[in-house]
């Protein structure tokens, strides 16, 4: 994994490629076929949020108008860039954050980026590209999906300008197939967790996205899942789990709480409990995409995510994944400046309780802004919802 993230990005700054920014659920897959690099903004605020750095960054944001109640990637990437800091200097040698050369975003996720993304494109005087998908569908349907498409061949002009290279769907299609691939490798690791001693866990996942993220449509992503899947099919083959035995198991639902990683994946391994499958990292399974029908499948994939759903969809998906990982409870987190990623507000916890008989508890915290966590309440919740969950396991 070390090698993997480094090497990608300092292929970044080899100067031998351009640069496209792009949001971590699309459209990459077409940026990619222009031969650029792809950088992510986001994957940049995981790590500030990670490093805990994002504490630092965050005022400087908010001292340029931006509300400490926004995104807290957004404001802490600002801030990075504002105070000309930021974690890959240290942790991986680099200058900074490459230029971009071209931005594209996707709204299927949030507003937020296009926001985030126009600061950018301003900064660096560049282009900048996006897609507006549908929100908040039950069904997604091919009206959509035409939309879409056409808002994707909109981009094509400008990348070739920018690129300097042509549309060419020939390799439009190797990238999709390579991204294919990556993210059923993914899927499949996703689901080795399915097993009763689960080898993977979401904190795992956590770590273990970052090709799935920043390097889907390449061979080295592809490779990076081969070689994962194999050990992990290992471990359930012999019974191996990150857990000796668990007395409960968990989904997880929302942002991860990047500053506090290890302290929540303690917080549950310490109380038996495995954390075995969350809405987050399944962010990354795109697979439904498919290189014999490149626009409309891709444009579908986007349209699709859950994140992009309405709460009737997001429950039914909810629902079939409890059934599958075999979950005895959710834990909710209601992060403070990621509305969208946030689900516990419009009474999913109860629909879905009746729905599914799956109990759940909503802790508050921030995917990066640690101000909006309190540590020790969310212990003492957790804890507590872990022990009611035994008690009700005896006596069922
Ligand atoms: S989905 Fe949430 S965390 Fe991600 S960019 Fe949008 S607002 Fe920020």
């Amino acid at each position: 994994m070390k090698k993997v993230m480094k090497d990608y990005f300092h292929s970044l700054e080899s100067g031998k490629k351009k640069v496209a920014w792009c949001t971590s659920a699309g459209p990459a897959e077409l940026i990619r076929s222009f031969g650029f690099e792809v950088f992510f903004p986001e994957n940049h605020g995981a790590l500030l949020g990670a490093t805990r750095t994002a504490m630092d960054f965050i005022p400087e944001a908010i001292k340029c108008g931006y509300s400490g109640h926004v995104c807290s990637y957004t404001t802490s990437d600002i801030g990075s860039y504002l105070k000309k800091q930021s974690p890959l200097q240290k942790h991986y040698g680099m200058k900074g954050v490459p230029k971009p050369d071209i931005i594209a975003y996707n709204t299927n996720q949030c507003r937020e980026v296009e926001d985030w993304f126009t600061f950018y494109a301003d900064e660096f005087n560049c282009p900048i590209v996006g897609i507006q998908p549908p929100r908040y569908l039950d069904e997604v349907t091919q009206d959509e999906v035409d939309l879409v498409v056409k808002q994707m061949k909109k981009m094509i002009p400008v990348c070739e300008q920018v690129s300097g290279q042509k549309f060419n769907l020939k390799n439009f299609k190797e990238t999709i197939k390579l991204s294919k691939e990556a993210t059923l490798l993914w899927q499949k690791v996703l689901k080795t967790s399915t097993a009763i001693n689960a080898p993977f866990s979401f904190f795992d996942g956590t770590i273990h996205m970052g090709p799935i993220v920043v390097l889907r449509g390449t061979q080295i992503a592809k490779d990076y899942y081969t070689t994962l899947l194999a050990e992990l099919k290992r471990n359930v083959k012999n019974n191996i789990g990150f857990l000796p035995e668990a007395k409960t198991r968990i989904f997880w639902e929302g942002m991860p709480i990047w500053g506090k990683l290890r302290m929540m994946s303690d917080l549950f391994t310490s109380n038996g409990a495995a954390v075995v499958a969350s809405t987050y990292c399944s962010s990354w399974v795109f697979d439904r995409i498919d290189e014999n029908d490149p626009w409309n499948s891709t444009a579908r994939a986007y349209t699709e995510i859950f994140i992009n759903r309405s709460d009737k969809a997001k429950e039914k998906i909810l629902a079939k994944w409890f059934k599958d990982y075999n979950i005895d409870g959710i834990v909710f987190h209601d992060s403070k400046t990621c509305f969208n990623n946030s689900n516990a507000k419009f009474g999913m916890p109860q629909r879905l309780q009746k729905l599914t008989g799956v109990p759940s508890i909503v802790i508050e915290g921030d995917l990066c802004d640690l101000r909006f966590f309190s540590e020790g309440q969310s212990i003492t919740k957790i804890e507590t919802f872990l022990e009611q969950i035994e008690d009700c396991k005896v006596l069922n």
